[in-house]
């Protein structure tokens, strides 16, 4: 895959123009989002133990608590110095740590459906199957000035195969797994990672039981399900547990697309869409959201533009099968 040379030479030229460095990701933080920003942030410490270079965010994931803490959070003038690298976000909306816009300058690297240019220096790349595979391809471009180690491998690791379904997605590239060699290469234990990504909690494994014989479809096969608060309540779910409910549904024949609903302690409902073939990240725009072409996300303001949003869905998967052959 040809890379964005020239991109990546402009996101090396500010790192290096910076003494200080501050690195943001998206909220509700997914494997890619704070496997990109640790991997980077150790990468950039080891290439370059001059500069102080932190991770700011305002939330965290339990599911990946294994991946360790971030960083303190830091003055307002420590921002004003700083070059800002927001990794993984489409929209600026979306950062979880609004303070970003008080750095000097803002740097975007991302894999997702350009919505927005937040930073005056813009790195995206929508045909990458994780920010993190962009973070490995900047190592390998710039070897002479960079350096990994096994730490920051077992983060990229981590976002990489979370974002591309464990290799599975149609994103996945032969760069891909070149690139995922790169970090085996530096002794991960990947056998490690899977058991931190595969174990469950049992209230989790209760949903999972509640959720099989409550799916929901539409007519022409959207499959569904609502994590409402009453549910999140009886099964005593954490909100991120909550939404692993999308999971229990990507193997249904015959229904290409199908989608969480996961209600939000202020009323407001997470939406969160998946699909084969089917295109459904315009979808999630028309709602404020967006994404992947086969994965993404948004959220409504009420159970009726939540039916909307439904709705819309199933005339996209009724097109679809109207007009194609040969899917499953
Ligand atoms: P999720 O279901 O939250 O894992 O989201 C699937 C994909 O869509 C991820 O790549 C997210 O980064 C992206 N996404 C989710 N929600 C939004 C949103 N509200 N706006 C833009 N992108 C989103």
């Amino acid at each position: 895959m040809n890379s964005n040379v020239s991109a990546m030479q402009a996101v090396l030229a500010k790192i290096e123009e910076y003494d200080k460095i501050v690195i943001f990701r998206h909220r509700l933080p997914d494997g890619d989002a704070i496997g990109s920003t640790k991997g980077l942030r150790e990468i950039l410490r080891l290439s370059f133990p001059e500069k102080e270079i932190y991770l700011n965010n305002c939330d965290s994931s339990d599911y990946l608590e294994f991946l360790g803490d971030e960083d303190e959070p830091l003055s307002d003038e420590f921002y004003a110095n700083a070059l800002g690298i927001v990794l993984d976000t489409a929209t600026a909306k979306r950062i979880s740590n609004p303070r970003y816009e008080l750095c000097k300058e803002v740097v975007k690297i991302d894999h997702h459906i350009p919505i927005e240019s937040y930073g005056a220096t813009d790195w995206v790349e929508e045909e990458r199957s994780s920010t993190c595979e962009m973070i490995v391809q900047f190592y390998a471009a710039f070897r002479d000035r960079l350096k990994i180690n096994r730490e920051a491998a077992t983060y990229l690791y981590t976002g990489m195969v979370t974002d591309s379904g464990r290799f599975r997605y149609r994103e996945v590239s032969g760069d891909t797994l070149r690139l995922a060699a790169i970090l085996l290469d530096q002794g991960i234990d990947a056998d490690r990672i899977y058991a931190h990504l595969y174990m469950k909690d049992f209230a989790s494994l209760k949903l999972q039981a509640w959720a099989l014989s409550n799916i929901k479809f539409t007519e022409n096969g959207v499959a569904y399900l609502h994590i409402t608060k009453t549910i999140q309540e009886k099964f005593d779910l954490t909100f991120e547990t909550a939404s692993t409910a999308i999971s229990f549904m990507d193997a249904i024949k015959d229904s290409l697309i199908w989608l969480a609903f996961i209600d939000n302690a202020d009323g407001s409902i997470r939406v969160r869409l998946r699909s084969r073939f089917v295109t459904v990240s315009e979808i999630a725009e028309a709602y404020g959201g967006g994404g992947h072409a086969c994965a993404a996300g948004a959220t409504v303001g009420s159970p009726k533009e939540m039916r909307q949003l439904l709705a819309d869905a199933d005339k996209r998967l009724g097109d679809y099968k109207a007009n194609n052959e040969g899917w499953l």
